[in-house]
């Protein structure tokens, strides 16, 4: 990776991605694509060159990959399961059009691509208990349909036409830094703001819904060394099952308790949110990722929520 476009940079993933990679490979070697009105603000704006990159664009996309001479491509443009639910047309022409325009790019310009799948990419019929690698992937949501398209198409311009994409299945994220942008998962999140705010937090997620997690650093680092990973090694490509954690909201409620026993949470389930969160693995094996390219997470669940309330109480205290 010499010279790497991420596109959507300013949103959950991408905030820290981006930071992550100038660290390791030079602020100037790393270009934060952004949509107007989602422009990079503070630190993201100051560190390292910008430029618009709307996936729906493609012309506009291959001239950005032109002129910064990008031969490594972070595809996070989306739009998550909750928000997907209300505008499917707009979440397939962002994740499935706006792909294709990028995946063509790729085949033109020599690019590697990594555009993530998620656990929202199985269904109701999937195993849900140590879900394997290559299972049933139908789910229901328009989320899930446009992952599971993600993963073929991304494997199709693999095998037809050589390009080197590569991706993970991530699990629901947790951090600090930048707000979720409307996922099921969300209220893992949420739920350490109501917790450094002194606040009683309203879980719309239904008592016993187990679903994995995983800490910033840990995705942040799985989507760096799966492109950095020696391709001779990689069985798969799209995408691979990472887990670190897995958690149903009584065990985080308890786990942030040990440390903020004072921290309150009482229930108001959202029926689209629980539905979703239902067709959704409970844990994943991702054997595959740990043989094909030696994953291996830092956090677990109460190293993470040590860490999340003392970033976060940092955070908040200086806004
Ligand atoms: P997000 O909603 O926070 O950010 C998405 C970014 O895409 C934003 O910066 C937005 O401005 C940008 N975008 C929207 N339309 C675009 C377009 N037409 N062209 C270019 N950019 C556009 O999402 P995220 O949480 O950072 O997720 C990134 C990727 O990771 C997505 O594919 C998502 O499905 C996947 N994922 C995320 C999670 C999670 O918990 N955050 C879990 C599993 C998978």
């Amino acid at each position: 990776m010499n010279n790497i476009l991420v596109i959507g940079s300013t949103g959950q993933i991408g905030s820290e991605l981006t930071f992550e990679l100038r660290k390791r490979y030079g602020n100037n070697h790393v270009l934060a694509g952004y949509i107007i009105g989602a422009e990079p603000k503070g630190k993201l704006a100051e560190s390292g060159p910008s430029a618009v990159t709307d996936v729906i664009d493609g012309t506009h996309v291959a001239e950005v990959v032109k002129e910064y001479k990008i031969d490594t491509i972070y595809n996070l443009a989306a739009l998550l399961s909750v928000v997907a639910e209300t505008r499917p047309r707009l979440a397939w022409r962002i994740g499935i059009d706006g792909l294709w325009n990028v995946l063509e790019v790729a085949r033109e310009n020599g690019c590697a691509v990594f555009t993530p799948s998620s656990i929202g990419s199985f269904g109701p019929n999937t195993p849900h208990d140590h879900t394997p690698q290559d299972t049933i992937q139908r789910p229901r949501t328009i989320y899930g349909v446009s992952k599971v398209t993600t993963e073929l198409l991304s494997d199709y311009y693999h095998y037809k036409y050589g390009v080197d994409t590569r991706a993970v299945r991530f699990p629901g994220l947790i951090s600090y830094l930048t707000p979720p942008g409307g996922g099921t998962t969300d209220y893992a999140v949420d739920i350490f703001y109501s917790a450094v705010r002194k606040q009683t937090f309203s879980c719309p997620i239904k008592e016993g819904t187990q679903m994995d997690m995983m800490y910033m650093p840990d995705a942040l680092h799985a989507a760096i060394s799966l492109m950095e990973a020696d391709p001779a090694r990689l069985i798969h490509r799209n995408a691979f099952n990472v887990a670190s954690m897995s958690f149903a909201p009584e065990t985080i409620y308890a786990e942030i308790r040990k440390l903020r026993p004072d921290f309150k949470m009482e229930y108001n389930v959202d029926p689209l949110k629980q539905a979703i969160a239902e067709s959704w693995p409970d844990s994943m094996d991702d054997s595959a990722a740990r043989t094909e390219w030696d994953w291996q997470p830092q956090y677990d669940i109460t190293a993470m929520t040590r860490d999340m309330l003392d970033k976060l109480e940092q955070k908040l205290a200086t806004e």
